[in-house]
């Protein structure tokens, strides 16, 4: 059964080529997000792995993240917690630097979101080098939060930096040029 669930959501996610520059094959979640059966067997995917699993922690990297974790948090019991782009938190936050194709990026998280011990799922919609996942196991394993898991809904076939078991629905057919 959940290998006619994983085909019918990747149907459903639109690729747009050259967004939002030329060469991205663009995986565009939100015709995923129109089609409610797919879009709850994507959670269920998710909710069928990780509960019972003792996890306080879910961690949502912005945007999509935010989209896919706060229903998976739900249902496992679990809080949410989301890792922003930089200067949108408002309270007191520790960050992550981590480079990207051209240059760096931050990632922040609210101090006292999270206590050392806790149990913890990262949530974002699409894996490509790794490095977004990367920083963001950093960030939480600097507070002492043990990360059990990374979750995806897509992988690209590129190279990955992650040391960490990463959990795909499925992976792209689509290469980045
Ligand atoms: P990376 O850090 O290289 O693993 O890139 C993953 C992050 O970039 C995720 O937050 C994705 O949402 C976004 N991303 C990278 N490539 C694509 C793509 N081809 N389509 C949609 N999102 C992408």
């Amino acid at each position: 059964e959940q290998d006619t669930r994983i085909a019918k959501i990747s149907s459903v996610i639109r690729v747009i080529p050259d967004f939002p520059k030329p060469g991205i094959m663009f995986q565009d979640i939100t015709t995923l997000l129109l089609d409610v059966g797919a879009f709850r067997d994507t959670i269920d995917l998710f909710v069928e792995r990780y509960r019972g699993k003792d996890i306080s922690v879910v961690a949502g990297v912005e945007a999509r993240g935010f989209i896919f974790g706060p229903p998976i948090a739900l249902a496992i019991g679990a809080k949410f917690v989301p890792m922003r782009k930089p200067n949108k938190l408002p309270g007191e936050v520790i960050s992550e630097e981590y480079s990207l194709e051209y240059g760096t990026d931050k990632m922040e998280m609210h101090v006292g979101a999270v206590q050392a011990g806790e149990r913890a799922l990262i949530i974002d919609d699409l894996v490509a080098t790794g490095g977004t996942l990367c920083a963001a196991i950093r960030l939480l394993e600097r507070v002492g939060v043990n990360v059990v898991e990374c979750a995806c809904v897509i992988e690209l076939p590129e190279l990955k930096l992650l040391r960490l078991t990463t959990c795909v629905l499925f992976v792209s057919d689509f290469l980045c040029a």
